[in-house]
Order: C-alpha cells, then sequence, then structure tokens
C-alpha cells in the first residue's frame, strides 16, 4: 500500500513545507508517515505527493497539503481530545487528526465519499479512533457535543451557530468563512466562557462551499 517511491516524495513534500512555513512538527510528523495517495483514485496516485488540491468524488477535492498542515498546526489538537469535523471529503484531514492521539467524528454529506472514507479509514486501521456520519454537518453533532476541537473543510457564509454552542468552553474552531467563488478567511475561534467567542483571522483561503440543507 505504500509502496518505497511513495515514501521519497512524500519526504520531500513534508521538507519543502518545514522549509516554508511555520507548522506544528507533530502534524508534519504524522504527514510525513501517512499515505496520501491511498486517499486518492488510482488515476491521481502519481501526483499525490505535489502540494495541490485534487478532485475526489462527487465533485469535492482533497485539501492541499500545506492547507492541512496549516489548519491542524492552528487547531492546536491534544491526544484523546474529542475533534468533530465537518467535511470528511477523501478522509485525510481525518486520518491525520486521529494519528494526533484525537477521537475523530467527522461528518460528510455526500454518500459515496462517506462509504469510501470509512473503507479507507479501516484499510488503514484507523476505523476504532474515526467516527464517520452521513449528514449535514452545518448543525455539527448534537449527541457527541461538546467537543474541544471543531475544524470545518468547507467554507460557509457564516459561522453555524450550532458549531459555536457544540464547542467547549476553552475549546477552538478553525473554520473558513465568506463567500462562494471568492477568497474566504480562514478564523480561529477560541469559546472563552458560556457566552463569549473570540475570533482571530489566520488568513485567505479557498475551500469548497459548505452546503446547509
Ligand atoms: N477534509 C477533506 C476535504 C474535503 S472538501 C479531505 O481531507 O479530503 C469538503 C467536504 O465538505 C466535501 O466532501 C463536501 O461534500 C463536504 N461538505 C460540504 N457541506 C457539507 C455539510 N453541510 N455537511 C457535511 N459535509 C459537507
Amino acid at each position: 500500500m505504500d509502496e518505497f517511491h511513495f515514501r521519497g516524495k512524500r519526504r520531500q513534500l513534508i521538507e519543502s513545507l518545514r522549509q516554508t512555513g511555520r507548522f506544528d512538527e507533530k502534524v508534519l510528523q504524522v504527514m510525513e508517515n501517512l499515505p496520501r495517495h491511498v486517499f486518492l483514485e488510482s488515476g491521481f496516485h502519481a501526483y499525490a505527493y505535489q502540494d495541490e488540491a485534487f478532485p475526489i468524488d462527487c465533485e469535492q477535492t482533497i485539501s492541499q497539503p500545506r492547507t492541512v498542515a496549516w489548519q491542524t498546526t492552528e487547531l492546536e489538537v491534544l491526544p484523546r481530545q474529542h475533534v468533530l469535523e465537518i467535511g470528511t471529503g477523501s478522509g485525510y484531514q481525518a486520518a491525520v487528526l486521529s494519528l494526533l492521539g484525537a477521537r475523530v467524528f467527522t461528518v460528510e454529506r455526500h454518500k459515496p465519499l462517506y462509504q469510501k472514507a470509512k473503507l479507507t479509514f479501516k484499510r488503514l486501521k484507523l476505523d476504532r479512533r474515526i467516527r464517520t456520519y452521513l449528514r449535514d454537518g452545518s448543525k455539527g453533532l448534537a449527541e457527541m457535543a461538546p467537543f474541544d476541537r471543531i475544524i470545518a473543510t468547507a467554507g460557509a457564509a457564516a459561522v453555524p451557530p450550532a458549531l459555536r454552542e457544540q464547542l467547549k468552553v476553552g475549546g477552538i474552531m478553525v473554520i473558513p468563512v465568506g463567500p462562494e467563488d471568492a477568497d474566504q478567511t480562514l478564523l480561529k475561534i477560541r469559546r472563552v466562557s458560556e457566552s463569549e467567542w473570540t475570533e482571530e483571522d489566520l488568513g485567505t483561503c479557498r475551500f469548497v462551499p459548505l452546503v446547509e440543507e
């Protein structure tokens, strides 16, 4: 599953991220050990270690490795934390979170992606650390709330209120917000009390839209 030549290319990709960005070393180490090609169609395997987003089923995309490193660094995940991800897609981001020691709850609205990601988690023996749900993630996952961390990998026009409410006091959410088909802003939101949240603007980004049902 993880041939030698893939490992060499992956090491180069991670080294280039290390040289050109400020990412958490633990996150880079997880990405260096996790095969990304396994999350892509075989036609894309040869490109899996380029720093690019690629198409997956249902007209969605697997995030660019630099974006995964960025979002995951900003999420400041600690072992055993409960992390909610909105937008399972290929499952790559969820796998990175699980390998950081988190309990991952990931939500996807497209059935083919949900089914495929579940199979991929099983193949990689990550299925005991990741729970996968088929539903509209803009409503969060009330029955498993609250969460220490929430990450959205699809961009909303505004932060869905349910996600704010399902964040623990002291918790962190990283979410792209902004108009469809234009640059979005990556926001880092901290819940500082029952009724207060602070927002930090991390910079511009581009994600597929969060589709609310
Ligand atoms: N984290 C993914 C990136 C996938 S792209 C990866 O690592 O590959 C974003 C995903 O969000 C898409 O699969 C899209 O179908 C999903 N999505 C969009 N709106 C959603 C919603 N309301 N609820 C759940 N998933 C949603």
